[in-house]
């Protein structure tokens, strides 16, 4: 019909030259892999963008191909994540913690044309080089001062030598805002690692999702500081996200310890941050060890796996950290719920109102959901019911590059994999992965419940709980927990910390204490490791 809005397409270019237009001045600042503190702002990171799409162009790197890196969060990865996608190439984002065998298939299914790397990849990089068929050019992202000598890379490139050679001088060409803009691999717990392709128009729609006040609420007051790597998810949009609003954004570089994390924090006047529980466990042992607390931190983003409400009280109790509980996965780019809260439950006494934020939240607009049964009969949304949880929306999965797998939609509808309940306001709780739930006689337990327990105990530093073999109930629950250093606890003292907070057939039949679990390369508990390793373990009188 005339007169209709203008078709303007969604690029991810735009986020970029509105916040140097409007926020010219913000800074970004990032700890680098070289040692020192990079501090610049957004006009000097769009003017570098520019450049770099030039840098890309004179590689030959055309619309279409994919451009792959292995980096840590910093400046230099966020200027290949805009340069990229913005000359309508495909930023492949690897995690460099994956097995070199998982790195290599990405590498070459994805048929990255460049792999740009910072340093502290050069002897992973110079393994697999002779093995990643598709790479034409590599870029160490460092400068002429950081060049190693002699190295086995063919031709190996300076990224800040590439530089140099071009200007700024670069109009950002506009394309259909469904060309693919970025690629990140799932894990694949098992078989092979499986390509999420993101697009403009559903990466801008979810960094508008992602912003909204009762999502992860983003705004120009804001210094956020992505401790999710920019290689998991996009580091759950941040990197678009906070260049909308215009947010102060602060990278963490390869430094993730506690420590390191509690000073950048403090130094940078950090007021969000957002990652996975393990980096956040660090942090507050850290805390707890120095006596010292936040003089700016409001809010952390915790996500990937369930926090522990345990969690949740540390920061808002002894800190004053409110929780953001949020889950989502690599295929809903990756945000699906939020747990903030609505009026009714902000006036919630206190332990009400923490068990609401230990859910995994409330959907965002953008993102449709159901819970179904075996049968995909939809179930209601009251709490109790729990089954698989499908999703639907204009930021989530169709299926997988190169369709890897065959199509994975049910009627329209993406299946997640994991279950859940939903409660009548929306609380979507989930309660497993479908593949982690413990089948006791027919029931299904939920492992995140018997973990969080666990957690709350005041000697366990971490705990994760899986099914094992039983004669009789075909599956009963076992708890492997590492205790915190300096404590003590018994088996017979932690199972006594369940009763009165589970039913009696929930209880756990055994406890195995180990000095660490296993971890995913995402920094989740990797259940399928541990129950590898727990393989010839046996139930007492099993
Ligand atoms: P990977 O398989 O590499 O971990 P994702 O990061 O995409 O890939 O993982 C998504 C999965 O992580 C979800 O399907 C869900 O099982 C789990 N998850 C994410 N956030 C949460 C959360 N807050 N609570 C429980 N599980 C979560």
């Amino acid at each position: 019909m005339q007169g209709l809005m203008m078709d303007v397409p969604l690029l991810i270019t735009d986020l970029i030259r509105f916040a140097e237009r409007n926020h010219g001045d913000t800074e970004i600042v990032s700890k680098t892999v070289e040692g020192g503190l990079h501090r610049y702002t957004y006009r000097e990171a769009h003017a570098r963008a520019r450049r770099l799409a030039k840098v890309l162009h004179a590689l030959g790197v055309k619309l279409g191909d994919r451009v792959g890196t292995l980096a840590w969060n910093g400046y230099r990865h966020y200027e290949l994540y805009y340069a990229i996608s913005g000359i309508g190439a495909v930023i492949n984002t690897i995690n460099p913690r994956l097995f070199p065998d998982q790195i290599t298939y990405i590498s070459n299914h994805a048929e990255n044309q460049v792999l740009c790397f910072d340093l502290s990849f050069m002897p992973l990089v110079e393994k697999l080089a002779p093995q990643l068929k598709s790479v034409k050019h590599y870029v160490l992202l460092t400068d002429r001062a950081h060049m190693p000598a002699q190295t086995s890379i063919p031709k190996l490139k300076c990224y800040e030598d590439l530089m140099d050679q071009q200007d700024d001088r670069f109009e950002w060409p506009s394309f259909d805002e469904r060309t693919a803009a970025a690629l990140c691999y799932t894990s694949g717990t098992t078989g092979n690692p499986k390509g999420v392709l993101f697009g403009h128009r559903s990466t801008v729609l979810h960094a508008y999702g992602a912003a909204l006040p009762d999502a992860l609420n983003l705004s120009a007051l804001d210094a956020v500081l992505p401790v999710v790597p920019m290689f998991h998810a996009n580091a759950w949009s941040l990197p678009y996200a906070c260049t909308m609003v215009g947010a102060k954004m602060v990278f963490p570089g390869p430094h993730l310890d506690g420590k390191s994390v509690y000073e950048l924090i403090e130094q940078e006047k950090v007021t969000l941050s957002a990652g996975v529980p393990t980096v956040w466990l660090m942090l507050l042992q850290h805390l707890a060890a120095n006596k010292v607390k936040f003089s700016t931190l409001k809010r952390t983003v915790i996500g990937g796996s369930a926090c522990p409400p345990a969690m949740i009280r540390t920061f808002q109790d002894d800190y004053g950290v409110t929780v953001f509980h949020a889950w989502g996965m690599t295929e809903m780019s990756p945000l699906g719920t939020v747990g903030s809260l609505k009026t009714k439950q902000a006036q919630l006494p206190k332990d009400q109102r923490y068990a609401v934020q230990a859910k995994q939240g409330r959907g965002i607009f953008g993102v449709e959901m159901k819970i179904v049964d075996e049968g995909g009969k939809e179930l209601p949304w009251d709490g109790k019911a729990f089954g698989d949880l499908l999703v639907k929306g204009p930021w989530i999965a169709s299926g997988y590059m190169k369709s890897e797998g065959g199509d994975p939609l049910k009627d329209g509808w993406f299946p997640t994999g994991d279950v859940a309940t939903i409660d009548a306001e929306g609380y979507l709780q989930i309660t497993d992965r479908s593949k982690d739930v413990i089948k006791s006689g027919g029931e299904w337990i939920s492992s995140i419940d018997l973990e969080n327990i666990a957690v709350a105990h005041p000697a366990i530093q971490e705990a994760a709980v899986i099914g094992v073999k039983h004669p009789k109930w075909d599956e009963r629950p076992l708890v492997v927990a590492v205790k915190k250093a300096g404590q003590e606890v018994t088996r017979d003292e932690l199972l006594k910390f369940y009763e009165g907070k589970i039913a009696k057939w929930w209880m756990p039949d055994d406890v195995v204490f180990v000095p660490e679990l296993p971890h995913t390369a995402t920094g989740k508990l990797s259940k399928l490791t541990l129950r590898q390793q727990l393989k010839d373990y046996r139930l007492p009188g099993a």
